[in-house]
């Protein structure tokens, strides 16, 4: 890593050559935003007491977290022509990135890198407690920590996960899912009930923009005399996508816990309360 800590502009950012990045790491720390720790990207705004923040996180928080003073309309001029005529490593550069930026590409590519960690969805499961993991390791940690490969495998594109709950009044409870291998892929299913509402998809582990080549058509159904079924055909997600990331792009399974019990076996229990089963059926499909 150079020693240079003199601000400068670079017109080729190609190859990762550490030597020709400024300023150096330990002052990009210095630079970043103290809400979202990255590169800020201007404008950039101070608070009473001259602390910055990034136009990014400026409108989702009142006071500045470092002093509680408020924020003012008054911009860092200053900060903002170091960073346009600055180049910055990417903030995955350690987990194997080698992008060297320009100030004001930072934020748009560090928010994408495909070297950025994946927060486990399983973290409350098997003493995880929501580990960070690059997706190269992602399949090594599911199988290790969290035993995907061992309990609940399957080989090829059609498969059916069965899903118990054992208190019908419960509202927020995730299911380990199911781990796939299709296509020369990995896939896992991702079921889990938040705030009442069933949640459903698949997500392929691998880069975010390879799960655009699946779909999966998911159908619920209760063979009684009424044949109850719900069907949807949905992409495949992203394995990066956080649950809470799931709930909002609606491009996933969900059923309200009414329409859910009609397509569940229930049995009731002594204490007034319900047991649910159901099976959701998947069948994964390649784009061409
Ligand atoms: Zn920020
Ligand atoms: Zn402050
Ligand atoms: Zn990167
Ligand atoms: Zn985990």
């Amino acid at each position: 890593m150079s020693d240079d800590t003199t601000f400068g502009s670079q017109n080729d950012l190609s190859g990762g050559d550490l030597s020709r990045v400024t300023p150096r790491r330990d002052l990009q720390k210095i630079l970043e935003c103290p809400v979202c720790h990255l590169i800020p990207s201007p404008p950039i705004y101070n608070c009473l007491q001259g602390h910055s923040i990034c136009c990014r996180c400026r409108p989702k928080i009142d006071k500045c977290p470092l002093c509680q003073a408020a924020y003012t309309c008054s911009r860092n001029f200053a900060l903002e022509a170091i960073i346009e005529t600055s180049t910055f490593v990417c903030d995955h550069h350690e987990e194997g990135c080698l992008a060297v930026l320009a100030g004001k590409d930072f934020q748009a590519h560090v928010v994408q890198c495909g070297f950025r960690p994946i927060i486990c969805h399983l973290g409350s499961f098997h003493a995880c407690h929501g580990s960070q993991v690059g997706v190269k390791n992602y399949l090594s940690h599911l199988i290790t920590v969290h035993k995907v490969q061992q309990c609940e495998r399957t080989v090829g594109n059609s498969f059916t996960v069965a899903h118990i709950l054992r208190d019908s009044n419960v509202s927020d409870v995730s299911w380990c899912g199911k781990y796939v291998e299709f296509d020369g892929r990995h896939f896992l299913t991702r079921s889990f009930l938040s705030m009442g509402i069933f949640h459903f998809c698949l997500v392929l582990l691998d880069e975010d923009q390879e799960s655009s080549q699946y779909t999966v058509r998911i159908k619920i159904e209760k063979r009684d005399s009424k044949n109850r079924t719900f069907e949807i055909k949905i992409p495949v997600c992203p394995i990066r996508m956080s649950d809470s990331l799931i709930i909002e792009d609606c491009l996933h399974g969900m059923l309200n816990k009414s329409l859910l019990r009609m397509l569940c076996d229930v049995e009731e229990k002594i204490d007034d309360t319900l047991k649910l089963r159901w099976e959701v059926h998947y069948e994964l499909m390649k784009l061409s």
